[in-house]
């Protein structure tokens, strides 16, 4: 049997802003990857954080990759209570989040809000998750204290003492040992699960195993395939892609508006877009094309590994 035929991509995009050139460019190497194989795709809305996602975002991002042609196999409808975005997911977190606590994985954490609100957004988690924090060492009678003076706590995971190795598709080896990243959070003080959780949880449950994401999301791969073995599943494939940057380096934001899919779509054709995609990304003559257009011949080693910048 190939294997390959087996393969589960999926989109994960967080519906916290309009999506720009970089995220429609890890969309569709995300979307190749999975087509070159005849592998499947899984579309899931990772709206953790009521505070930045909305649905009518949700629906503007799933639009998008329709008019694109990008198209998903299986995934979020836009049902109440859809199992395809976390927002639903709740219970399923809590259940996971039982299982670690009885295994003593986790510790309450009282930390300030800066800290705290970094675990909900996976780009910047890894900067301020587990600045300075002594939380795990406090004794019974110390959290007893804080309870009683109100402070609600989030909760980390006990990073262990654990080589991590593993081979990324597009960047090759890594190894990491999970202590150097520190502890992480799992679970934030207003009850919203975090990033880790869900979405090592998520790639699991959905049957995912081939997963393609932005490279700055590499430093997170060691703690998720982590998770999923401590859950009691196999760990997909990862496969990184570099990031579109402005001519400044800085990488395109939804925040910022950077080349955002309306304006895209007012001054050029979809194939127009595809083309254009195609030559950054060096899998294409450059010339206009669809979606399925760059399925035969895709091949991740013509993809560069340096950030491409957007001229
Ligand atoms: N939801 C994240 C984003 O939109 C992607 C997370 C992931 O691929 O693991 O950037």
């Amino acid at each position: 049997m190939n294997e390959n035929k087996n393969a589960i991509g999926r989109f994960a995009p967080s519906p916290s802003g309009i999506m720009h050139l970089g995220n429609i460019a890890s969309a569709l190497l995300a979307w190749l990857d999975a087509r070159s194989r005849g592998g499947k795709i899984v579309l899931r809305i990772e709206d953790l954080d009521p505070d930045r996602c909305s649905n009518e975002l949700a629906v503007k991002i799933a639009e998008g990759f329709k008019s694109l042609g990008l198209v998903w196999d299986s995934g979020w409808e836009n049902k109440p209570s859809d199992k395809y975005a976390q927002s639903n997911r709740t219970e399923l977190y809590n259940d996971i989040f039982d299982i670690l606590q009885k295994r003593d994985a986790v510790y309450p954490c009282y930390c300030t809000r800066n800290q705290r609100l970094a675990a909900s957004a996976p780009h910047q988690a890894d900067k301020l998750s587990d600045f300075g924090c002594k939380c795990r060492y406090l004794s019974k009678l110390e959290r007893r204290e804080l309870e009683k003076a109100g402070r609600k706590p989030a909760w980390k995971i006990k990073a262990p003492d654990k080589i991590v190795s593993f081979t990324d598709g597009h960047y090759g080896k890594f190894s990491e040992n999970l202590s150097d990243t520190g502890d992480f959070i799992i679970k934030r003080s207003d009850g919203v699960f975090a990033y880790q959780l869900a979405v090592s949880f998520d790639d699991m449950d959905m049957g995912v195993n081939r997963v393609v994401r932005g490279r700055d999301l590499i430093s997170s791969t060691a703690r998720q395939i982590w998770l999923i073995e401590e859950l009691g599943g196999k760990a997909p494939q990862y496969c990184h892609a570099p990031l579109l940057t402005a001519l400044d380096k800085r990488k395109l934001s939804k925040r910022d508006g950077d080349l955002n899919i309306d304006e895209l779509t007012k001054r050029f054709s979809t194939e127009e877009i595809f083309g254009l995609l195609s030559s950054y990304l060096n899998i294409s003559d450059g010339k206009p094309t669809s979606a399925e257009g760059l399925i035969e011949g895709f091949d991740w080693s013509k993809v560069p590994k340096e950030d491409i910048v957007i001229k």
